[in-house]
């Protein structure tokens, strides 16, 4: 998979040197770069962005870097999917993270200030595909940290970046539930216990009942995932929770 990440701040994104992900950048299943927006400035300053149209707080990243860097990195035969950080984008899910896990380039561009003038995103989507997209319903300074959540996000997805796959199956947000509670060594840790039924070597009891505490914290902690869950994923013993 190939990841370009666009950005007036390349050292935010330093951690993707790291771990599991700067292994797969080692092993050359992941190429990804990083490139400063201030090399497609002209002025002394670098500067990249610019007073409010209609007036107003803050400042708004101008489009003509974007529109240079765009034309540098992407030719004209090849489109990556533009993935543009926005607190006013589509929610970021494990859906949306399967989605771009299949896809074999992604841009990123990380917004600043008041955001991208919205012409570059609209320039964008005429050539290529284009998804403005959320973290979470708060408002961060930049979308460098939104970003490294994505592409840590995708990438564990991308075939081979993890070192087990078994990992994937259960996880939270798979199958529209959160995962049970998860424990180790020692059986028993200042007065707290490890659940007998995972030491039993029962895997049949050991499924069952890592099945009942996901339905139970999700019904805790989410319970508009419940609502959302498919019926049929349900069997009778489930319902008799
Ligand atoms: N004025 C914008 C608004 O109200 O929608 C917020 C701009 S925010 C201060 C600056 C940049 O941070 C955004 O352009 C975006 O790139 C990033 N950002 C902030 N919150 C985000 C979120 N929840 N998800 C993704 N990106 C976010």
């Amino acid at each position: 998979m190939k990841i370009d990440v666009v950005t007036v701040f390349p050292e935010y994104l330093q951690p993707l040197d790291l771990s599991l992900i700067g292994r797969a950048r080692e092993r050359g299943m992941l190429d990804l770069n990083v490139h400063d927006l201030r090399r497609w400035t002209h002025d002394v300053h670098h500067s990249v962005d610019g007073a409010p149209a209609g007036g107003g707080a803050g400042m708004v990243m101008k489009p003509q870097p974007w529109g240079e860097c765009f034309d540098e990195l992407i030719p004209a035969d090849a489109k990556p999917r533009l993935l543009v950080t926005s607190p006013a984008g589509r929610p970021f899910t494990q859906a949306l993270a399967h989605e771009l896990a299949a896809e074999p380039w992604l841009m990123f561009a990380c917004g600043r200030y008041e955001g991208i003038d919205q012409r570059v995103v609209d320039y964008a989507a005429d050539r290529m595909e284009v998804t403005e997209v959320s973290i979470g319903d708060y408002v961060l300074f930049g979308g460098e940290v939104a970003v490294l959540a994505i592409i840590e996000a995708v990438t564990r997805l991308v075939p081979g970046v993890l070192g087990n796959a078994a990992s994937l199956d259960d996880e939270s947000h798979t199958a529209g539930l959160l995962e049970a509670p998860a424990y180790t060594r020692p059986a028993e840790w200042r007065g707290y216990e490890v659940p007998p039924v995972l030491l039993s070597g029962d895997h049949g009891k050991v499924d069952r009942w890592r099945r009942e505490q996901a339905l139970l914290r999700t019904a805790r902690a989410r319970p508009d995932l419940l609502e959302r869950l498919d019926p049929g994923s349900l069997d009778k013993r489930d319902r008799l929770l």
